[in-house]
């Protein structure tokens, strides 16, 4: 018997129903305990929803809908199977601006009343249907309107190939919500079936078994058969083709991009096979990309069997391919095993960095990998200086109640988790780490797991009580306290160091064009561009800039780390090259630095905001959502 059982009762709702004997021994007080009061008991409490899956909780859903590009719209039924655990007379599901035209229960479609409750800023609404004991069916109609922040609807112009329009959906944190009513929690999951209508010339692609052509009729049928948590639910509609990589793996384009999409990520069917070598079989079947128009506002959604990814990692020489390690990465840590609560966001993300960087160690040696632990400390260390030394944020529980999740979306769960882990490795050594993490990933397979479960396995499978190790992994410190713990490692990189002594001969007069920065990678340039001085004279500006051309650089890591010096330094040369970016590309992550560059003087505010004006209607919600905060 797996001796983790009774965390996996308390977690995985679903898990022992599917056993034909669950009840068991409470630990606590020896009686036995049924299933159901087991659940109830144990249930994590997810303050971002409405949802009581301790009472009645949704299995599975069946999503038939239709999407116009004329209205902007989705409409359609969401028909859940559900189990009503606490044979309780009502089922709350979450929805956030949807329109919700009329429920069912039953096979037969009996008419049952409902109601939306107050909303809440964030969370929208509940929606509360009366059901029945013995339900276990509910038909909810519904559409969205035009507050569905999940959504992205694109103009013809905004896509590669501006013919067609384009739509994509970001359903994480908590924005499923916006576009199907849903149990929207990461502590709930579902497998799920899916009819899509779409228009004729367009296909429809999901977070599941996909099609690899385009049909005649504009409607496509969906399985997701593996249960995942709602925040991976995923649609996308435009025109777009399919080429395979390898005989699992392949990638989702427009036309106009699949050809550079194809050599740029020419590797991943490697990356999986490093994966897996690393933490056992991946599970999802197939895994292939899709390469969004330039306003998706992350580098990349992990959304199940397909990611989503960024077109601005098209760097042409597949120097910043990481990002599709991390998105792989997920389909462990995050998608098979996954964070609770939005409070436990690092467990999540801290693991798939982690992840990342070994299966980039595994790929291309641990030089490489170095550069992107030392790229990623840099990082970290800005957050912590940004949120101050203090900030309750710069935990790694967090404590989000109240609060949008996404604010929980920041450096310290990525790269300080990242760190908490490696410093594990440091003292376990990597083989016991190694082996320890595959237990973890076998143990919690397809189950929500929350900060505490995952330090009592830690506790009990790796520290094992002694005292000395428990000391150097240092829970209290790197979990519960703020900032980093002060005898945490910093990484190095010997590939980098020779970046400082570019940089050194250049701050002390040679040439720009004489330093030697042959075979230089994305990172290296990343790196030395950091290094810049704060106050740079325009002369300095300007022999960087023809050396190395940062201002018409395809690579879009380097174009945004340049604009930073050439807000600072006022370096008007970049002005027409950063609009054009910022105009164009939607990556939260490029755009907010740059903003906030602008904003730190009135003469770039107001810059800031002309280009914003302009460039607004290109970005996802997730992204406006920050700057509207920022520039108003
Ligand atoms: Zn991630």
């Amino acid at each position: 018997m797996n001796p983790y059982r009774n965390y996996l009762l308390g977690f995985s709702l679903a898990g022992c129903l599917q056993l034909a004997a669950c009840s068991t021994q409470n630990p606590v007080t020896n009686e036995t305990m049924t299933t159901q009061e087991q659940d109830i008991a144990k249930a994590p409490v997810d303050v971002h929803s409405f949802a009581k899956p301790a009472e009645a909780v949704a299995r599975h859903l069946d999503l038939d809908i239709a999407v116009s590009f004329d209205q902007k719209v989705i409409s359609g039924k969401a028909t859940y199977q559900i189990e009503n655990l606490a044979k309780t007379n009502q089922i709350i599901f979450d929805t956030r601006g949807l329109k919700i035209e009329q429920v069912y229960l039953g096979e037969e479609q009996t008419p049952t009343t409902f109601r939306l409750g107050k909303e809440k800023e964030f969370l929208g609404s509940p929606l509360e249907v009366d059901i029945q004991p013995d339900t276990r069916l509910v038909t909810i109609l519904y559409s969205t309107t035009a507050n569905a922040d999940a959504l992205q609807w694109l103009s013809p112009q905004q896509t590669a190939g501006k013919k067609h329009p384009f739509l994509f959906t970001q359903s994480q944190a908590i924005l499923a919500r916006t576009w199907i009513p849903i149990q929207d929690s990461p502590g709930i999951r579902i497998t799920y079936s899916a009819k899509v209508k779409v228009p004729k010339e367009l296909m429809a692609v999901m977070s599941a078994e996909n099609p690899q052509q385009k049909n005649t009729t504009g409607e496509y049928t969906f399985e997701m058969r593996q249960a995942i948590p709602s925040y991976l639910m995923a649609l996308s509609v435009g025109d777009m083709v399919f080429k395979p990589i390898g005989k699992q793996t392949g990638i989702y384009a427009e036309p106009a991009t699949i050809d550079a999409a194809v050599y740029e990520f020419a590797e991943m069917d490697k990356m999986l096979v490093a994966a897996e070598k690393l933490y056992g079989k991946y599970r999802w079947d197939r895994y292939d990309l899709l390469v969004l128009p330039p306003s998706f506002p992350f580098g990349g959604m992990e959304n199940p069997r397909l990611t989503f990814v960024t077109p601005t990692v098209l760097a042409k020489d597949r120097s910043l391919t990481s990002l599709i390690a991390h998105e792989l990465a997920h389909s462990w840590s995050g998608n098979l095993v996954t964070n609770a609560t939005w409070d436990d966001f690092w467990l999540n993300e801290g693991f798939t960095v982690y992840f990342e960087r070994r299966i980039m160690e595994e790929l291309y040696g641990k030089e490489y990998a170095d550069m992107l632990n030392v790229l990623g400390y840099q990082d970290l260390q800005n957050t912590l200086e940004e949120l101050g030394p203090q900030s309750e944020d710069t935990r790694l529980k967090l404590d989000l109640e109240g609060r949008n999740p996404d604010e929980g979306l920041t450096d310290i769960a990525y790269e300080k988790g990242n760190a908490f882990l490696q410093n594990i490795e440091r003292v376990v050594g990597r083989e016991r780490f190694d082996q320890f993490v595959n237990e973890y990933f076998q143990t919690f397979a397809f189950q929500s797991t929350n900060t505490d479960l995952f330090l009592d396995f830690l506790r009990k499978e790796l520290i094992q009580g002694d005292e000395k190790v428990a000391e150097q992994i240092n829970i209290e410190g790197w979990v519960y306290t703020p900032g980093l713990p002060e005898n945490h490692v910093k990484p190095t990189s010997s590939r980098f160091a020779q970046v400082a002594d570019a940089y050194t001969s250049w701050k002390n007069g040679k040439p720009a064009a004489q330093l030697n920065t042959k075979d230089w990678s994305s990172h290296e340039w990343l790196h030395f561009i950091r290094m810049l001085p704060e106050q740079m004279t325009p002369q300095q500006m300007a022999d960087l800039d023809k050396a190395f051309g940062f201002t018409n650089s395809g690579n879009s890591e380097v174009l945004a780390a340049w604009f930073i010096p050439a807000i600072r330094n006022n370096y008007t040369s970049a002005d027409k090259a950063m609009e054009t970016f910022l105009t164009n590309v939607g990556r939260r992550k490029f755009l907010v630095p740059i903003y906030k560059a602008l904003i730190a003087t009135p003469e770039g505010k107001t810059k800031a905001r002309a280009i914003y004006a302009k460039a607004r209607p290109n970005y996802h919600a997730v992204s406006t959502s920050t700057l509207d905060e920022m520039l108003k």
